[in-house]
């Protein structure tokens, strides 16, 4: 039986919550996004939640867990999408995120806690000239620790990629989870033994982010009577090099009916694009929504920035929230279509499946080129349906990164690296990180 008494007195000065209401809410995310996962993550939870303030802290709470050989899982705001941070053998829910300090920021790079939160970093350094790459949609509330260890990408991947691309971080600092702890650092392309790792491979405390040029962003609607119309402008607007953008979300009627609060600038029936345009680019839009038959029926200036809604609340996974709040039966897909810019695949899938997969296009860019990716709205009617729609997009070249499971290789990682597991049984030779997440060394 477990002394969690004796564990808590070890970690005198730290904060720790044991209520188990509020442990069982720190023990959540937003796995319930998924119908699967709903059922199969129903009623996990941690023992405790331990709040560090500082790198030492964690080294101690560290110390501890592995003295008493309980597992870790580690939190930043609890947004995730796959039940990442959802304890499945109880024990500590670390909670990183009052570890929120800049370190500095300087020369387009910034050194910070993996705690503080996106759009505290951004605002801090959007001051200096600068702003952050890539930001998920939850920027608002998500970590920066929980981004890189759980996240992938969004607004302003049309610039920049994902975090994975070389080059969009540059350092992690982890605390190892060892009879003695340590703080080690990795550095350049060593980087991806943690990166998007769940939280199995080291305690991020520390990160060092390059950043991008801030630029005064305009917010811009432009509907279409027809989706592939759209699609072809989201296309086009990427390939277009001197244009600086940094979100192009297309969506499918009947998608902006969940839209409350933009819905007013999309008239029935037609397909919309949200789009985020250097106000420096503004000049030249007009003509490229023309091209492709389009109409520009919202502009927000930079200045008005903070002013009314936000449209990048509208895109990436906000837009599953949105859908879900009206109809709890939705759920949705992360795809990645073929790089070919006739968009054929799109075609055929949008036509494919009609409304039963509504069609929701992120461009980012990857390997040097525009290329779709996709968080398709699924209309939820059994697993097997699920699973059979997403066997016909992989038969079809369409890659799936599924959100509908818990197991790490099963999502988008589909084989772990074999220097990751090495780091792995370095850095967690007891294998008490976020246990149960990874197939390789799945607890019996
Ligand atoms: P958490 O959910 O708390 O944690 C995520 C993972 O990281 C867990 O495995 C956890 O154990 C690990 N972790 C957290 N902190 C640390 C640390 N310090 N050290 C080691 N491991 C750690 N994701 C995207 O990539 N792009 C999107 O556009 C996007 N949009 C979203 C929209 C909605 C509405 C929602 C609900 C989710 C969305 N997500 C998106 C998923 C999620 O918001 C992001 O991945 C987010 O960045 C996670 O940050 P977090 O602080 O909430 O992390």
């Amino acid at each position: 039986m477990m002394d969690w008494d004796a564990l808590t007195a070890e970690l005198q000065g730290i904060e720790v919550i044991s209520d188990p209401n509020q442990v069982a809410k720190l023990s959540q995310d937003y796995h319930t996004f998924s119908p699967i996962l709903q059922v199969q993550l129903d009623g996990k939870k941690g023992d405790l939640v331990v709040r560090p303030t500082t790198e030492a802290e964690v080294m101690q709470v560290a110390a501890t867990c592995v003295k008493y050989r309980v597992s870790v899982t580690i939190r930043g705001a609890g947004t995730g999408n796959y039940g990442q941070c959802v304890p499945l053998h109880g024990g500590v829910v670390l909670d990183m995120s009052r570890m929120q300090a800049i370190r500095w920021i300087k020369s387009g790079v910034a050194r910070v806690e993996a705690g503080i939160k996106l759009a505290a970093l951004d605002k801090k350094a959007r001051e200096t000239g600068w702003e952050i790459r890539m930001a998920p949609s939850t920027y608002r509330t998500a970590t920066i620790g929980g981004f890189i260890a759980g996240g992938s990408g969004g607004i302003g991947s049309i610039m920049y990629g994902q975090l994975r691309d070389r080059g969009n971080i540059n350092a992690i600092r982890v605390v190892t989870m060892e009879d003695e702890p340590r703080a080690i650092e990795l550095r350049g392309d060593e980087i991806h033994k943690v990166n998007h790792a769940w939280g199995i491979n080291g305690i991020i405390t520390e990160l060092e982010i390059p950043l991008g040029a801030a630029y005064p962003w305009v917010e811009v609607i432009v509907t279409f009577e027809s989706f592939m119309a759209a699609a072809h402008f989201g296309q086009a607007l990427g390939d277009a090099d001197g244009t600086i953008k940094k979100l192009i979300s297309i969506f499918a009627w009947s998608i902006p009916t969940y839209f409350g609060a933009i819905r007013q600038y999309i008239p029935d029936g037609t397909h919309a694009a949200l789009l985020m345009v250097a106000e420096s680019s503004m000049e030249t839009l007009p003509g490229l929504v023309q091209e492709y038959g389009g109409c520009i029926t919202y502009e927000r200036s930079p200045q008005d920035a903070g002013k009314g809604c936000n449209l990048a609340e509208f895109t990436w996974n906000h837009t599953t929230l949105h859908a879900r709040s009206a109809d709890p039966n939705i759920t949705y897909l992360q795809s990645l279509f073929p790089a070919d810019k006739n968009l054929q695949m799109v075609d055929h899938m949008y036509r494919y499946f009609d409304d039963e997969v509504m069609m929701h296009l992120e461009f980012i860019r990857a390997g040097g080129r525009t290329v779709p990716a996709a968080l398709q709205l699924v209309r939820y009617t059994t697993e097997e349906r699920l699973n059979e729609i997403i066997r016909y997009h992989e038969e079809h070249g369409v890659f799936i990164a599924n959100p509908h499971t818990y197991i790490i290789e099963d999502g988008g990682r589909k084989v772990i690296d074999p220097e990751q597991m090495k780091f792995k049984q370095m850095v967690d030779p007891y294998g008490l990180l976020n246990p149960g997440k990874i197939k390789a060394l799945m607890r019996s």
